[in-house]
């Protein structure tokens, strides 16, 4: 009984946030989206990082904004000559392409599954920020999904 009183309450509550309109969440940042719950926030070459443990590895949501290219933006944060890190993950909107250290280009366009083998370079193509919904496990991501440690053939 005392229950079904409190879901009313929170019930009532949640309509007349929706009748009063959503104001704009204080802490969205730049990309637009509303803050993913119980994410760590932070932001690394222009590119905005939420980060949420999940199982024995991690989810992301990773905004790279428009004019981003990894080797000009990230490679001097990070220090090596490619990104070696894997991605698995879903663009889930914008426009990326991109190139391994062997000349090989892929292209990846919204919304499309992403595989990426750690060795590329990689840029936002047009004026949509490129939003990745990433699964990984850190410096483990590449060996955790069977991918080799560097792209080759
Ligand atoms: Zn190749």
């Amino acid at each position: 009984m005392k229950k079904r009183v409190v879901g009313s309450k929170a019930k009532a509550k949640h309509e007349k946030a929706l009748v009063a309109g959503r104001p704009k969440p204080a802490s969205g940042g730049a990309t637009g989206h509303r803050p993913i719950k119980n994410a760590r926030h932070h932001e690394v070459g222009g590119v905005t990082i939420e980060v949420v443990a999940a199982a024995n590895g991690q989810v992301k949501r990773v905004v790279y904004p428009p004019g981003f290219r990894w080797s000009t933006h990230m490679k001097p944060v990070v220090g090596t000559a490619l990104c070696m890190h894997g991605h698995v993950g879903f663009l889930s909107s914008g426009h990326v392409r991109g190139q391994y250290g062997d000349g090989c280009a892929f292209e990846f366009t919204a919304p499309e599954v992403v595989v990426l083998e750690p060795g590329h370079d990689a840029w936002v193509v047009g004026r949509e920020p490129a939003v990745l919904i990433q699964f990984d496990a850190a410096g483990e991501t590449a060996q955790r999904f069977g991918l080799p440690s560097e792209h080759r053939h």
